[in-house]
């Protein structure tokens, strides 16, 4: 496994839209390890693959340790209520701002089998597959957010 370079805001491949993943090729299982490795070393909660410079359907969520979610051609089929929560991005380091987003997801993808399954998300996870999916079609949290100054953020 490797530890993949995070391009940041301003790179291009950033604001494409991604295309489906149609054969889940060995390069694809080593794409989804090295994310995977990627993740966890950043500390982040989510990774999509245009982040580490990939244009394809594909992303990471992790909200609680051990519970990593490998999503291929993810796509929300439900969603309800509503959260205002501050939200960051590895690709847009050192930025925090609100978003609105749906309180409770559900996304149909498939795994790295190329299995069909569906994984629901409340609150954080919600949040986290929303952003993740949003990367795939070349939108960033910031797009949309009410932007914070870390200043007034008490991170630490
Ligand atoms: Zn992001």
């Amino acid at each position: 496994m490797a530890i993949l370079n995070i391009v940041k805001e301003g790179d291009s491949v950033l604001r494409g839209k991604c295309r489906e993943v149609t054969e889940i090729t060995p390069r694809i299982i080593t794409l989804l390890d090295d994310m995977a490795e990627t993740l966890h070393d950043a500390d982040g909660c989510g990774l999509a693959a245009p982040q580490v410079g990939v244009r394809r359907r594909i992303a990471l969520v992790e909200v609680e340790e051990g519970d990593l979610i490998e999503l291929i051609n993810p796509v929300v089929i439900e969603k309800s209520g509503h959260q205002e929560e501050i939200e960051g991005c590895l690709s847009v380091p050192g930025k925090w701002g609100f978003t609105q987003r749906p309180m409770k997801v559900k996304v149909k993808a498939l795994d790295r089998n190329g299995n069909e399954f569906t994984v629901e998300g409340t609150g954080l996870k919600a949040r986290a597959l929303c952003h993740e999916i949003d990367h795939l079609d070349g939108i960033l949290f910031i797009d949309h957010a009410e932007m914070v100054d870390p200043k007034d953020l008490d991170l630490e």
